[in-house]
């Protein structure tokens, strides 16, 4: 088998002597694998600083409320390194939960305000398993860019309230969402979409930028067949989240848009 170039640093310490030999701007783009044209274009704007590129394959436990769920997430490891060398990130870190959680959860990061809304208002813990998570990954990684998706919004924002409330000298910079040529925002959970409700999913997208007021969108939403999980508009942003599929099975579909006032 052809040899791949990008490094794959299988533990901290393996990152941590990496990162050692590294000097300038060393961009990091986290993610939990089964990469797609989304995740790609956060590694296309880090390539553009000119500096190192590391990404990272975590799928993070602790952020997963349903059991389920976290044994139905997809994981392609190779497939995720073959498309990480085609779009030359120099480093793919991939460690186990063991390693990230040597001490058994006992330290965590809790936000204590915006993480008990939209996402985690139905999911405890689950901003709670991120934020511990990318802070334990930005110290492994020291990077000067972290790129973050838009997709992701209350995220995005987390983390970067995150890096400022520690004091944490990272320049943290969002890339808006990439979308199927229907508007279905790419993610790694619509491969578990059935055909039809494959068909249904770009409607949310559409419904969702509509101008009409969020009880309205929920309402054109349920009619469609979707579960809908919230739709809020806060400063001028519509988040929404949703789930089609029967239940046991349902697929979650997360998505945001600006909202012209
Ligand atoms: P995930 O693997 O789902 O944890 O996502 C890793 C990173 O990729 C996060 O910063 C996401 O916001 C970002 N991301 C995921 N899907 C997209 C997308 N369709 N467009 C832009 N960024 C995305």
């Amino acid at each position: 088998m052809r040899e791949l170039r990008v490094k794959v640093l299988r533990s901290p310490d393996e990152l941590m002597a990496y990162r050692a030999g590294l000097s300038g701007a060393v961009g990091f783009v986290p993610t939990m694998g089964a990469l797609h044209k989304g995740h790609l274009a956060l590694v296309k704007h880090a390539k553009r600083n000119q500096g190192k590129v590391i990404a990272s394959i975590f799928v993070n436990p602790t952020q997963f409320n349903d059991p389920l769920d976290l044994q139905s997430y997809p994981r392609c490891e190779s497939a995720d390194r073959e498309l990480l060398e085609a779009t030359k990130v120099d480093a793919l870190f991939m460690p186990t939960a063991a390693q990230m959680y040597a001490d058994g959860s006992r330290y965590q990061v809790a936000e204590t305000s915006q993480s008990v809304d939209l996402c985690g208002a139905d999911r405890p813990g689950h901003f709670t398993g991120v934020l511990t998570v990318v802070l334990k990954l930005l110290n492994l990684v020291r990077p000067t860019h972290l790129y973050l998706g838009e997709k992701d919004y209350q995220q995005y924002q987390l983390i970067k309230g995150l890096v400022n409330a520690f004091f944490l000298n990272i320049e943290v910079i969002a890339v808006p969402t990439v979308r199927e040529q229907d508007g279905l925002a790419m993610s790694s959970r619509n491969r578990r979409l059935s055909a039809i409700d494959r068909k249904t999913a770009p409607k949310f997208f559409q419904i969702l930028s509509s101008n009409l007021s969020d009880e309205v969108v929920i309402k054109q939403l349920i009619q469609q067949g979707f579960t809908v999980d919230y739709v809020k508009t806060i400063d001028g942003r519509r988040f929404g989240a949703v789930q089609l599929g029967t239940s046991g099975r349902g697929v979650r579909l997360i998505d945001n848009v600006r909202i012209e006032p």
